[in-house]
């Protein structure tokens, strides 16, 4: 019986090391710098913010948060702006009225002015330093798009779902990537969506809805 089970256990041992040989760990697809390596399932507790800096090496653009960020996430789209080499952007949202431009404001540039976000670009660097949305009775009106990645304050909310997956295409990804990135960001824990996530998408057809009327309760 003894010797039955240490052959059992042999023979499982053998199975493995065979699994493992016929699969060489192929580098991991490489998405964005910080959510390669893995990262923070939540964000620090009464996180109240932090300072976001762009890559100038003088005079950098500074912009204080003085909020937590929210619905965090990895996206696609062309607009976002992501650092050398990387295929995805990570962006936030944080309130309007909780962003503040504290230096070198006078660097920044608004990428495309008839875009929804208002993204706020250094002219040194390329950096998005943030990103309003004024269009009035949009949704997202009151709310700006980050980069926290920016800040060297550690605590912000960390990603929760990729957005836009499919527009990597549109910035030079081969199609034939796509399962391999769709595979990746899931087991970063990273839903891929190709628009936004289902919570965002109901809200903005429920703004929709009531803008025409068609809005039923139940
Ligand atoms: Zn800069
Ligand atoms: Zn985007």
């Amino acid at each position: 019986m003894a010797k039955k089970a240490v052959k059992k256990a042999l023979k499982k041992a053998a199975k493995k090391k065979t699994v493992k040989a016929k699969k060489p760990s192929a580098p991991a697809i490489k998405l964005h710098p910080s959510i390669d390596k893995g990262f923070a399932k939540a964000g620090l507790k009464n996180f109240a913010g932090g300072t976001l800096t762009c890559n100038c090496a003088t005079d950098p653009v500074t912009v204080a948060l003085h909020s937590q960020s929210a619905h965090n996430h990895a996206c696609g789209c062309t607009k976002c702006w992501k650092p050398e080499g990387a295929i995805f952007s990570v962006v936030a949202v944080v309130p309007s009225d909780k962003v503040e431009v504290t230096a070198n404001g006078h660097k920044l540039h608004v990428v495309d002015t008839s875009a929804l976000i208002l993204r706020h670009a250094c002219s040194g660097c390329g950096a998005h330093m943030h990103g309003p949305v004024r269009r009035e009775g949009h949704p997202f009106q009151g709310l700006t798009f980050v980069h926290t990645e920016l800040s060297k304050n550690k605590g912000w909310s960390p990603p929760g779902f990729a957005a836009f997956v499919s527009s990597v295409i549109e910035s030079g990804v081969p199609p034939s990537k796509m399962p391999a990135i769709r595979k990746r960001l899931k087991a970063l824990g990273l839903e891929p969506y190709d628009a936004l996530n289902p919570g965002l998408m109901d809200y903005l057809a429920t703004a929709a809805a009531k803008k025409s009327g068609a809005y039923r309760e139940a």
